[in-house]
């Protein structure tokens, strides 16, 4: 006989393992998603051409990293090299349920999983083309929001309060950046993406996620540097991507306390 306890579980690892296999699916429509949004191209759920010769692509042409390999990352039909794009996103897609499945079962990972896919194309976004296109980070603010109210809304005044608190922190700095510098130093994404931490994990969490990020940031130039590419005081690095990441893990494992 079955307890609740081992129906409980069984539906814990049904969760975790329909995560992880819907993870590389995922990926490959956030590579479309990354690559068409920022341009206004419509998002189909999958690509239906090779971009270079524009062979239409057959659905075993379209699985998620194995005809990557299969195909020796090379398009079947004009041979053009696919580069690592597609695959690089698709096991990030993966990387975001094993990571989650250290801390959570059941069906909180598949809400870990919808913030931390969204996140992976914001960030994507960022490196790629310097924009955090408004159709992710406004949604998800909203998002943010209506998770808190269903599943804790005794916070929903704190989240919303973190949401506007994101978002006006970071537009005063950038403006106190522009008075001081003369030129941009932060986006309007990157302030929207701030107010979309602030509505998932609340006003109080929003000071790790500005720190986590600005340590993670330094330590990427750092490493960079370390790579010998040579960063100026006019460099910059996109803060989306560690942003995001900071977000992520506050989410997962946080918020921390001393
Ligand atoms: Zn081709």
């Amino acid at each position: 006989m079955f307890g609740s306890e081992s129906l409980q579980l069984a539906a814990a690892s049904i969760a975790t393992w329909s995560a992880l296999l819907a993870a590389p699916f995922v990926g490959s429509f956030l590579g479309v998603l990354v690559r068409r949004l920022p341009d206004g191209l419509p998002i189909a759920w999958s690509r239906s051409r090779c971009e270079w010769c524009g062979a239409a692509l057959s659905a075993g042409d379209l699985v998620p990293l194995y005809s990557w390999l299969a195909a020796h990352g090379r398009c079947r039909y004009c041979g053009h090299s696919l580069g690592w794009f597609y695959p690089g996103i698709e096991l990030a897609a993966i990387a975001v349920p094993l990571t989650a499945a250290i801390v959570d079962h059941g069906s909180e990972i598949w809400l870990d999983c919808l913030l931390g896919w969204w996140l992976l194309a914001l960030a994507w976004i960022d490196i790629r083309r310097w924009l955090l296109p408004d159709p992710l980070p406004l949604p998800l603010v909203i998002a943010g929001l209506v998770v808190t109210a269903m599943l804790d809304p005794v916070k929903l005044t704190e989240n919303a309060l973190g949401a506007v608190a994101g978002y006006l922190s970071l537009r005063v700095v950038a403006s106190l950046y522009r008075m001081l510098r003369g030129r941009e130093g932060l986006g309007r994404g990157d302030a929207k993406l701030l107010a979309a931490s602030g509505a998932w994990l609340g006003a109080g969490a929003l000071p790790q996620v500005v720190l986590g990020a600005a340590v993670t940031g330094l330590f990427a130039a750092g490493c960079l540097q370390l790579a010998g590419v040579r960063l100026r005081a006019h460099s910059a690095l996109p803060f989306g991507p560690f942003l995001a990441l900071a977000t992520w893990l506050v989410w997962l494992f946080g918020p921390f306390s001393a």
